[in-house]
């Protein structure tokens, strides 16, 4: 597989969920003046049914892109079921709660829509990342997935891609990339630069726990209770990453 097809790829499924985003924030925007018990019925409604449709066009776009780049044909991938479940149920109370708080949020009620664009984005590119994931799962050739960021892509998706972490956040421009041996996912310049940055910032952190004055003279369990800040947490090495290496999320 070459680097523009990853590129095609992440270009089709980015493709897809902008389609879907401006269609729950143009309707979202439509009812925004109405009781907020009414619009969170009618957006509970609506988006289901908006992550359905353009969920369906994504997991086809994942399946195709599987059955296009394996080495020999003869796996069929399955299409994954739409993001509708408990899940989108969590993050649409998250995205709707400024339309009954307006006055803590800047945007106001309007920022609920930002929010369901975000949400939206997320639960339909899920499709594209579980029809691969799955098909990759029970294709006897494959070696696995790999977890493509775009080169401007935030701290948290730079080293989820170093370790091919499996946590999206919304808007995430991310990809899954499936590989065989016969056709390995390709090499990316901006994927080795995360990697180093990810290891550095680990070694970073390493380094400053022994130049800490209290390391050494408390066990490491004790030492990283007292000092949350140099624990190998995805906080920590995000943090570290923005500070060491210039990523601006
Ligand atoms: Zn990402």
């Amino acid at each position: 597989m070459l680097l523009s097809d990853v590129d095609a790829h992440r270009g089709l499924i980015n493709g897809i969920t902008t389609v879907a985003e401006n269609d729950i924030t143009a309707y979202a925007s439509s009812i925004l003046d109405e009781a907020p018990e009414r619009v969170a019925a009618q957006l509970r409604a609506a988006v289901p049914a908006v992550v359905s449709q353009y969920g369906d066009a994504a997991a086809l776009g994942g399946a195709l892109f599987y059955e296009t780049h394996r080495p020999k044909p003869g796996l069929v991938a399955d299409l994954a079921a739409p993001s509708i479940g408990e899940t989108l149920t969590g993050a649409l109370g998250w995205a709707m709660t400024p339309l009954f708080r307006p006055d803590e949020f800047e945007l106001g009620a309007a920022e609920a829509v930002n929010r369901l664009g975000g949400v939206v984005q997320k639960h339909v590119a899920l499709s594209d990342r579980e029809t691969i994931a799955a098909a990759s799962r029970r294709d006897n050739l494959s070696t696995g997935v790999e977890r493509f960021a775009r080169a401007s892509a935030c701290s948290f998706c730079a080293l989820m891609s170093s370790h091919n972490g499996s946590h999206w956040h919304n808007n995430c421009k991310c990809v899954s990339v499936p590989t065989w041996k016969d056709s390995p996912a390709p090499q990316s310049e901006v994927l080795v630069r995360f990697a180093e940055a990810s290891d550095g910032a680990r070694q970073a952190l390493l380094d400053a726990r022994r130049a800490h004055p209290e390391w050494g003279s408390l066990s490491p369990r004790k030492f990283l209770r007292r000092h949350p800040e140099f624990a190998l947490t995805n906080r920590n090495l995000t943090r570290v990453m923005r500070e060491r290496y210039g990523f601006a999320h």
